[in-house]
C-alpha cells in the first residue's frame, strides 16, 4: 500500500479545504465547536451542500451518484471533514442501506431510494435487534406473512436509533420457520408512516432520546420492497453489518476528539502548569494517539485491499473493537482533563435556548453526555465480545 500523497492528492486536499472553509455554514460550525448535538435539519442542510458539489457519497461508485474516488481521496476527504468539525454522517442511509441497495436491489429500488439518500431528504433507521434477539440476531421473531402483493408484519424491534425521526426502516423479518434460523429471514424496506408502526422512546444514559422500541402491528409492506430473494435476508444483513462495523471504527471522529482533548489539556491547569505539560497526562494522550494512528493505518490498509478487489470480511470486527475502545479512551481523558466542569451536566445547556454563562469553558457542557453515550459504542453494531468470537473463528481459525 502506497501512502505517499501525489501532487494530485495534495491539490485535491487544498480544494476540499477551500470548499469546506467557504461553504460550511457558520451556525453549524459554531454548534460543532461547542459540542452541541447537530439537528436533523442542519445535517440535511450540510448534506445538500455536499450533494450540490457532487460529494454526497465519497464511497459510492460514480454510476450510483457517488464520487468514485479511490481510497486515498476518501481518506483525505474524511481528514478534512474532521479538521473542520463538519456534522457527522448519519450512517443508516449513506453507509449502510445505500450500498446494500446498489449491490443487491433491483433497478426500481435503486431508482426509488438512492437519490433521496444522497440528498439527505429521506432518513433511514435500522430494524434488526429485538427484545429477545441481539447478539443472537438470527433468533429474531418479527413475522412477515405474505398476503397477495403485501407482507403483513407483526412484532417488536428495539434499540432503534433515530426511528422517531426516520422516514424509512430497513428491517429483518421472519418469513419461514423451516430449516436453520438464518434461512427463514427476509430483508424489507418499510415506510415509517405506514399505519401500525409505533416507535416509543428509550432514554439513554446521557438523558437524550436517540433510541426507540418500535412496535409493528399488522403493518402492510409491498412485496416489491423486499431486497433480493425471500428467506435470503441473512446474506444481505451480514453484508450490511460489515459496512456498519467499518463505519463505527470512526477514525475521523476520534481525530476530532483527540484534537479537542489536546486543546483542552493545553488550556486546563493543574498546580500552575497546563495539563499538556504534565508528563503523566501527556503520556496518556500520547498513548491514545499512538493507538489511534495504528488504528488509522489498519483502516487504510483494509480500504486499500478492498479497492484492490479483496472485500473486507471478519477484519471489520477488528476495526469495530479498536475504534470503539479508542473512542471511549478519548472521552474518558477529556472528562479527566476537564474535571469538575463536566460534573454539573444539564441537557438544557446543550440547547440553543441556553443563555446562561457556561460553567467553565463553553465546550465543557457537551463532554459528559458524549462520554456517557460512548459507553454504548462497545455494544452497538454487535458487542465487542461477539466481535472477538468472530475474529477467533474467522481470522484465527479457533
Ligand atoms: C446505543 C445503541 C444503539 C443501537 N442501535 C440499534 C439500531 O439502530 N438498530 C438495531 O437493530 N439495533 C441497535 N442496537 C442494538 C445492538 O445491536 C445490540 O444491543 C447488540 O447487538 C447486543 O445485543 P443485546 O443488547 O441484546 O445484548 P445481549 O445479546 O443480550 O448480550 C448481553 C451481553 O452478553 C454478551 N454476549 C452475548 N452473547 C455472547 C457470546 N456468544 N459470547 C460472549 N459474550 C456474549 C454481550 O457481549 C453482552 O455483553 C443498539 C444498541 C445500543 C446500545
Amino acid at each position: 500500500m502506497d501512502l505517499a500523497f501525489s501532487d494530485d492528492d495534495l491539490a485535491f486536499r487544498e480544494d476540499v479545504r477551500t470548499f469546506v472553509a467557504e461553504n460550511l455554514p457558520e451556525d453549524i460550525a459554531e454548534s460543532a465547536r461547542r459540542g452541541r448535538p447537530i439537528s436533523k435539519p442542519d445535517i440535511q442542510r450540510w448534506q445538500r451542500i455536499l450533494y450540490d458539489q457532487g460529494w454526497a457519497a465519497p464511497a459510492w461508485p460514480a454510476e450510483y451518484g457517488g464520487t468514485g474516488w479511490d481510497a486515498t481521496k476518501r481518506y483525505i476527504f474524511d481528514e478534512v471533514m474532521a479538521e473542520f468539525d463538519t456534522p457527522e454522517t448519519i450512517p443508516f442511509g449513506l453507509l449502510m442501506v445505500g450500498p446494500l441497495i446498489y449491490t443487491f436491489g433491483n433497478d426500481a429500488q435503486k431508482a426509488r431510494f438512492l437519490p433521496t439518500i444522497l440528498t439527505g431528504e429521506e432518513w433511514w433507521c435500522q430494524g434488526y435487534s429485538e427484545p429477545g434477539a441481539g447478539s443472537d440476531l438470527a433468533s429474531l421473531q418479527t413475522k412477515a406473512v405474505r398476503d397477495g402483493d403485501n407482507y403483513v408484519v407483526n412484532g417488536t424491534k428495539t434499540w432503534n436509533s433515530s426511528a422517531h425521526i426516520a422516514d424509512w426502516v430497513f428491517c429483518l423479518v421472519r418469513t419461514s420457520n423451516e430449516g436453520k434460523q438464518q434461512e427463514g429471514i427476509s430483508f424489507l424496506l418499510i415506510d415509517m408512516t405506514t399505519p401500525g408502526i409505533d416507535p416509543k422512546p428509550i432514554i439513554s444514559i446521557d438523558g437524550a432520546h436517540h433510541l426507540n422500541m418500535t412496535y409493528y402491528t399488522d403493518v402492510k409492506v409491498p412485496v416489491e420492497n423486499r431486497i433480493g430473494e425471500e428467506n435470503k435476508g441473512w446474506t444481505y444483513a451480514k453484508f450490511l453489518l460489515g459496512h456498519e462495523r467499518i463505519s463505527i471504527s470512526e477514525v475521523g471522529l476520534s481525530k476530532q476528539r483527540l484534537r479537542r482533548l489536546k486543546t483542552i489539556a493545553a488550556e486546563e491547569r493543574s498546580h500552575g502548569e497546563s495539563l499538556i505539560e504534565d508528563p503523566t497526562f501527556a503520556g496518556k494522550i500520547a498513548a491514545a494517539e499512538v493507538r489511534l494512528i495504528s488504528h488509522e493505518y489498519l483502516n487504510l490498509r483494509l480500504l486499500a485491499e478492498e479497492a484492490a478487489g479483496r472485500p473486507i470480511g471478519a477484519e471489520a470486527s477488528l476495526l469495530k473493537i479498536r475504534g470503539t475502545e479508542i473512542r471511549q479512551e478519548l472521552t474518558e481523558l477529556t472528562i479527566e482533563a476537564l474535571g469538575y466542569y463536566t460534573a454539573p451536566f444539564e441537557m438544557e445547556q446543550l440547547s440553543d435556548r441556553w443563555n446562561e454563562p457556561a460553567i467553565g469553558p463553553d465546550y465543557a457542557a457537551a463532554q459528559m453526555p458524549q462520554f456517557l453515550f460512548s459507553r454504548a459504542a462497545t455494544i452497538y453494531g454487535g458487542s465487542n465480545e461477539v466481535q472477538r468470537n468472530i475474529i477467533a473463528k474467522m481470522v484465527l481459525g479457533l
